[in-house]
């Protein structure tokens, strides 16, 4: 596992963000206990409580310069977000694509369900907010692969990605009528996954925040 530990005192760094410093650490390790959450999805990456005691490390398990861990996250950060972006817009495709194929072969009173446009029109508009999203989601990393700043596209991104795939994925729910809170056809799991976005890699509070202060420049919200 790559551990973020802080390596010198707050009170002795110049700023919060040095003094941090990164290691890796082979697991299993009798210093670590690794215990998994059980969740409401994402079963394919467990997420766990981790306690750590009595460690040791050396110089050996130090990755990049002592103290400038924080400095080597960062260059993670947007493009995680960037990810998570794209696989909010994904969820939502697919479960638009489902919801499309289901309304077409589904007829109720005579008629294919996707006929109606309380059907209709929500899956055409989840179908531009996704796609809207990815502009801005490849704008950050295009940004990003220039080695630009891109912290104000990825989180403006991933704020519009998580509405948008939220948005598709509840609709594709309802227009599966019963079936798509049946296990068969994956909206429901999709439904946990694309809420996940909400919380994780960054709070959608938290993203706000960044656009908020760095964006419209107000002050500091947190
Ligand atoms: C499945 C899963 C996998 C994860 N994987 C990882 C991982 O691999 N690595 C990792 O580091 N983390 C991971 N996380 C953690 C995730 O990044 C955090 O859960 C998330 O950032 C929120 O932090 P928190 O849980 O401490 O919530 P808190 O900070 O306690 O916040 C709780 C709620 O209050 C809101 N809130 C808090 N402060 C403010 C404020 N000032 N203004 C407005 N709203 C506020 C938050 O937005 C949130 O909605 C994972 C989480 C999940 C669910």
């Amino acid at each position: 596992m790559v551990l973020v530990t802080r390596t010198t005192p707050i009170e002795k760094a110049l700023k919060r963000t040095l003094g941090l410093s990164l290691f890796l650490v082979d697991l299993p390790n009798p210093a670590i206990e690794v215990t998994p959450i059980e969740k409401h999805g994402i079963h394919y990456s467990k997420t766990c409580d981790v306690f750590i005691s009595d460690l040791k490390l050396t110089r050996e398990n130090l990755l990049g310069e002592e103290d400038k861990g924080w400095y080597l996250i960062l260059d993670t950060l947007n493009p995680e977000r960037m990810s998570f972006s794209a696989a909010s817009g994904g969820l939502g495709l697919l479960a638009i694509k489902t919801a499309v194929e289901y309304a077409k072969q589904r007829n109720v009173f005579g008629v294919p369900i996707g006929s109606h446009q309380a059907l209709q029109f929500p899956l055409a508009e989840a179908k531009a907010k996704i796609e809207a999203a990815r502009l801005l989601n490849y704008k950050a990393a295009c940004l990003y692969d220039k080695g630009q700043p891109c912290g104000a596209e990825a989180n403006m991104a991933k704020v519009a990605a998580v509405e948008a795939g939220t948005h598709a994925v509840y609709h594709a729910m309802q227009a599966l009528g019963g079936y798509g809170y049946a296990v068969e056809y994956d909206v429901e799991r999709w439904w946990r996954e694309v809420n996940l976005i909400r919380l994780a890699p960054v709070t959608h509070q938290m993203a706000l925040a960044f656009v908020g202060e760095h964006v419209l420049g107000l002050p500091k919200s947190y």
